[in-house]
């Protein structure tokens, strides 16, 4: 059923009751040609991609809960395509301009908002490194401008611009095409897309061993049975190294909690994204008027997905520098998801050791953002056997040969573990 003015009108006669479920619920098939493990926004973009531009017609998504319960339904929303390095640059550009156009593209209101992406700085040395970073991304074709002092406080005026802070602003990297959008808009969009292609959708289907045989791919074990696939991909974030444990080999990842919170809402007082410069931080504003935070990964590893106190103490410390108005908010909700840190910040898109075995993984704290190209690059690999030249260079055998694509803190932060 195709969403429109004229739709909304003649479901309104039959008081909304004639609308149809967004994808269906099949009984898993004895086989499948592609299984893709993990229903979040890069497995759904996956198969959609697979099914739309690839002509693949039989493929599952196969999801241990309900889709987009894992980080898809649990981040900060933010898009952006600043990044220093070409590699990164042109792949998150790409994912930048699929944002652009997903609303239209998937008949689904993803509620994409391109308000900005401010990064401060405070100090002269960050200003330095800004300002190079923004002219890398100009010499790639992507938007940035720098605004001194004046112009930050005019774009964010209840930012405290003064002397007062300990590390007062003296300017931001701006990416205007930047922004945020509705996170779980997105695995809902691509999961109805790509169900009205032919994808089966199991939810409550949990992969728990990678069946192989000779060195290929032949299925996985799952909570409901046995079933076979011609090629297997896993889109599993915080569980990659859970899963390729299963295949059989071993990841440079390490898993990591990172928390984020909103606040009470309250009426419009921020309408860009801004980052803190001098700790970990950054906050929005929703379309409710809650103030959307997030801040540092927890310092050990972990699977459990709450938000505990120190990480909250600190990301609040360096919001009141800030915007000293927040000790007077609500803090309304906190939660956890687990991320699948690398040890260059950069994510995997690979092939593997095992034969029509795929991996889609390792997005640190910015996968979100990622998710139309991950999955549009992701389909690619999967559908020719060998990847597109956007995430060549995402191949698990860089850290053997030393080729990491490492932003040295102009994207995650690969040590901050
Ligand atoms: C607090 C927080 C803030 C963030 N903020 C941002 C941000 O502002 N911008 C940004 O770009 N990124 C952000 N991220 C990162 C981003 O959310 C993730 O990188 C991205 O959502 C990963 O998407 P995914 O589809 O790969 O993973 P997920 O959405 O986690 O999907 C993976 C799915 O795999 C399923 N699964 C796992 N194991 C199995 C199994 N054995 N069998 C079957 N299914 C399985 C899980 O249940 C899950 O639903 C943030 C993350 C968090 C937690």
């Amino acid at each position: 059923m195709k969403y429109s003015f004229l739709s909304l009108a003649r479901n309104a006669f039959s008081h909304h009751r004639g609308w149809m479920p967004a994808w269906d619920s099949p009984v898993p098939k004895r086989h499948y040609d592609v299984i893709i493990v993990g229903g979040g926004g890069h497995g759904l973009a996956t198969a959609y991609y697979l099914a739309k531009l690839h002509g693949v017609k039989n493929i599952a998504v196969v999801e241990k809960g309900w889709i987009g319960g894992g980080n898809t339904g649990r981040n900060t929303t933010l898009i952006r395509s600043n990044y220093l390095l070409d590699t990164n640059a042109r792949f998150y550009d790409w994912s930048l301009k699929l944002w652009e156009t997903m609303s239209q593209e998937l008949n689904y209101n993803v509620m994409f908002s391109q308000r900005g992406v401010l990064n401060l700085a405070h100090t002269d040395a960050q200003q330095d490194a800004y300002i190079r970073r923004g002219n890398a991304m100009r010499i790639n074709g992507i938007d940035a401008e720098w605004l001194d002092h004046k112009q930050v406080e005019e774009m964010v005026p209840l930012l405290d611009s003064s002397e007062r802070p300990r590390y007062p602003v003296i300017g931001g990297l701006l990416q205007k095409r930047g922004g945020v959008a509705r996170h779980d808009a997105v695995a809902w969009g691509y999961a109805r897309a790509a169900n009205a292609l032919g994808v089966d959708i199991l939810q409550n289907c949990e992969c728990i061993a990678i069946k192989q045989e000779s060195g290929k791919v032949r299925g996985i074990e799952t909570n409901q049975g046995f079933i076979g696939a011609g090629q297997v991909g896993i889109a599993v974030a915080g569980h990659t190294s859970q899963l390729a444990r299963m295949a059989g080999f071993t990841l440079p990842i390490e898993s990591h909690l990172l928390q984020a919170f909103v606040s009470e809402p309250v009426k419009p007082i921020i309408n860009t994204v801004v980052t803190y410069g001098a700790g970990h931080f950054y906050m929005s504003q929703s379309d409710k008027g809650e103030l959307v935070m997030g801040g540092d990964l927890d310092f050990y590893n972990s699977y459990a997905q709450r938000g505990n106190m120190p990480v909250l103490e600190h990301a609040t410390a360096c919001a009141m520098q800030m915007f000293p108005f927040i000790s007077r908010l609500r803090m309304m909700r906190h939660w956890g998801g687990i991320m699948d840190m690398t040890m260059d910040g950069s994510p995997i898109i690979s092939k593997t050791p095992l034969q029509n075995f795929y991996i889609d993984g390792g997005w640190c704290y910015g996968g979100f953002k990622a998710t139309p190209a991950s999955g549009w690059v992701f389909a690619h690999t999967i559908a020719h056997d060998e990847p597109h030249e956007l995430n060549r260079g995402f191949n698990m055998d860089r850290f053997e040969h030393g080729r990491t694509i490492d932003e040295k803190g102009s994207g995650p932060i690969p040590n901050a573990q």
